[in-house]
């Protein structure tokens, strides 16, 4: 499935984009230091289509840090190395229904999902534990750069930094999840949480980023360069997990309105995986209550108007 006639829908996800920047509310989020520096007005947009097709709107080249929307990635990395058994020993697949970083674990003292912050924290601690950290996270690193087709996945250091002396309530979760035995045995639980943490500092753009999304609705093959970079499996398993775990305490209503796997972070990143159409990324800093940037909310809402995607739409 392609999008036909590229230029008109080009036209009409400018007018909704334009339709988004209207939208001046939501704060940036505070709790990260470097976050609370940023600037609430950069916005930018980009689609890659399946038959690599591309749009960029406004910011579309900004790289940004990726923060939680990188869970999908380190999850669907930990799967490959892992395998599915062995993964799911450790994190479950149920939403939480709690807050992203909420001290708590699911009745097998494990963490909900891979998608809050104890999850990824465990994924993290599945990524090649016998290596040195910089081996893993130089894996993490090459892994987000080929499922964005070769784009540039920057590091930034100062968000790093930040986050490292802002870790208190990530430093309870893994001593949490220590007391219950929730890690394989013999994890370095601080080299799990520093790797947490410095793969959301990773950096794209929305261009990147776009064609990672697009990457997930073509079955984990990059639509630019053809490259087989996730099994689909794992993408079923990671596409699912998005849908029911993604939008924090929204990822419930966001299925039922928009219909979309898809995946947000405090920094105002915006994955959106439409499958077997198109991937879209938004930046917009702006956060709401639940931590999904403003505007891609908006956006997305008004998409699912104007174009058949929601995933139920043609039953
Ligand atoms: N690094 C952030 C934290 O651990 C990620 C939060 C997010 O994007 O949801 O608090």
């Amino acid at each position: 499935l392609a999008i036909a006639g590229f230029a008109g829908f080009s036209g009409r996800i400018a007018n909704l984009f334009d339709y988004a920047r209207e939208n001046r509310a939501g704060t940036v989020a505070r709790y990260i230091p470097e976050l609370a520096r940023q600037d609430p007005d950069q916005f930018g947009l980009a689609v890659c289509s399946l038959d690599g097709q591309r749009l960029a709107l406004g910011d579309a080249e900004q790289a940004f840090c990726l923060q939680s929307v990188v869970k999908p990635l380190n999850y669907a990395l930990a799967l490959a190395l892992n395998g599915e058994n062995q993964v799911h020993r450790h994190v479950g697949r149920e939403p939480s229904g709690r807050r992203f970083n909420e001290l708590a674990l699911d009745p097998d003292n494990r963490p909900h999902n891979p998608m809050i912050n104890s999850g990824a924290i465990m994924c993290a601690a599945m990524i090649r534990p016998s290596r040195p950290l910089a081996d893993r996270l130089d894996l993490v690193q090459r892994f987000v750069a080929s499922a964005a087709g070769g784009a540039a996945c920057g590091f930034d250091e100062a968000v790093y930094r930040s986050e490292r002396q802002t870790a208190a309530r990530n430093l309870s979760l893994v001593k949490l999840m220590d007391e219950h035995d929730a890690f394989p045995e013999g994890t370095d639980t601080g080299a799990a949480l520093d790797l947490y943490l410095r793969t959301c500092s990773l950096t794209l753009d929305c261009q990147g980023l776009s064609v990672g999304a697009a990457m997930l609705a073509n079955g984990g093959v990059c639509p630019l360069t053809g490259h087989r970079v996730i099994d689909p499996r794992i993408v079923r398993n990671t596409l699912s997990l998005m849908l029911t775990c993604g939008m924090y305490d929204y990822s419930g209503e966001y299925a039922f309105s928009v219909g979309l796997p898809a995946k947000s972070g405090v920094s105002g990143g915006l994955m959106i995986v439409i499958p077997g159409i198109a991937g879209i990324a938004l930046f917009s800093p702006r956060l709401d209550r639940q931590g999904n940037c403003v505007r891609g909310i908006e956006f997305s809402r008004r998409l699912i108007e104007d174009y058949p995607f929601h995933i139920f739409a043609g039953v």
